[in-house]
């Protein structure tokens, strides 16, 4: 393998009912600095039918090139095909880093072209960095049950690959004057070869809160006590007009479901305010939280590692300060009547 063939950063432009999903939009910024970096162009590679009209977009968040397999074929996602497809182009332009997000399709395509390219491939990366002069991707994430961060480096084979969580990088602001190069490529796969079919797609009936794009986010941790206890979290929610968060180990007692769990293994957040009440501030919480505008803290032990993570932080029992701070906040929204029973 002749490293010095391999150039150029790829972004897999992930597209859903006929919208880029943002963090395809987020790795772009992302990928602009470390092609800056290196000196080289940032691509995208987009895969879907009907998709074409989308790549101006993608110039606008900073693509230089976008290649494009717009076939029928490509409609629904299936790891199969766009697999082909990723490794056509792959193969003939030889980008020597490729990022995906973290989403449940960005994870089984990298996974499957890691396999096939063979390549390596760091999962559920928070930070990317490149070394100018070898072009070492430095893909950065916890590891060890997340006591420690670990940069992970592809040293013998390229594309070096990423999956990035969402939300954790940050799109450029778009500017409608840029343009780039748009190049549609083609590739012969036959419907009736795919060993996948998609008989039928069942929509959630469920309505889902989503957590990941509230201003306000009121978590609670295992420090509630019980599943009684927890409502008071959802009190304060209602009462700000935020959602209900919450530590891994709350959704696994059964308190809230796993939509709720913020942190590595849940969703990443950024809001304007968070709350973090009765959790203890382990490493796997904090990096699904760490970027929120203003963290407010709420632990009676006044050693616990989540003060070290909070702009403000208050010492004491939840049970007591919880129903004081909701009838303070209720009066100063002038509010008269506070909710004491939440589903969540
Ligand atoms: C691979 C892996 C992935 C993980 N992913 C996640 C994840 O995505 N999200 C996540 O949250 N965790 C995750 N965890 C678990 C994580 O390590 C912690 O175990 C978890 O976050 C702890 O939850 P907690 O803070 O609610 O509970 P605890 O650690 O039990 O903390 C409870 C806190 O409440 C305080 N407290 C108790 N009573 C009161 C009271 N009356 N008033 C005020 N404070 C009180 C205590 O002082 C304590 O600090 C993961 C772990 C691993 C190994």
């Amino acid at each position: 393998m002749t490293f010095e063939d391999y150039r150029g950063v790829w972004v897999f432009i992930e597209e859903k009912e006929g919208e880029i999903v943002p963090v395809s939009l987020e790795l772009l910024g992302a990928g602009r600095t470390l092609a800056d970096k290196r000196g080289v162009e940032l691509s995208g590679v987009l895969i879907g039918h009907n998709v074409t009209e989308l790549t101006s977009n993608l110039f606008e968040y900073g693509a230089d090139k976008v290649y494009v397999y717009d076939q029928p074929i490509f409609k629904l996602y299936r790891t199969e095909s766009f697999m082909k497809a990723l490794l056509h182009c792959s193969e003939k332009y030889k980008p020597e880093i490729i990022l995906y997000g973290a989403t449940s399709t960005g994870k089984d395509l990298a996974s499957a072209v890691a396999t096939d390219l063979p390549t390596g491939l760091t999962a559920d990366t928070t930070e990317l960095d490149v070394e100018e002069d070898t072009g070492l991707l430095l893909a950065s994430r916890p590891a060890f049950g997340g006591n420690i961060m670990a940069t992970i480096l592809c040293k013998k084979y390229r594309p070096q690959m990423a999956t990035v969580r969402p939300k954790v990088m940050k799109a450029l602001s778009p500017d409608k004057n840029r343009t780039g190069e748009l190049i549609q490529e083609n590739i012969e796969l036959k419907e009736e070869e795919m060993r996948t079919k998609v008989l039928k797609i069942v929509r959630e009936t469920k309505k889902k809160i989503k957590i990941d794009e509230a201003d306000i986010v009121v978590a609670g941790g295992k420090g509630l006590g019980s599943a009684e206890g927890f409502k008071l979290i959802g009190q304060l929610a209602d009462t700000l007009g935020g959602v209900v968060g919450a530590s891994r180990d709350v959704v696994e007692a059964g308190w809230v479901e796993h939509h709720h769990q913020v942190g590595q293994t849940g969703v990443t957040v950024t809001p304007k305010i968070y709350f973090a009440i009765g959790i203890s501030g382990a490493i796997q919480h904090i990096v699904g939280m760490k970027n929120s505008g203003m963290i407010i803290a709420i632990n009676k032990d006044p050693n616990a590692a989540i003060f070290q993570s909070c702009h403000y932080g208050i010492v004491g029992d939840a049970f007591e300060i919880l129903p004081i701070l909701v009838e303070e906040i209720k009066k100063e929204l002038g509010k008269e009547e506070v909710h004491h029973v939440r589903e969540v």
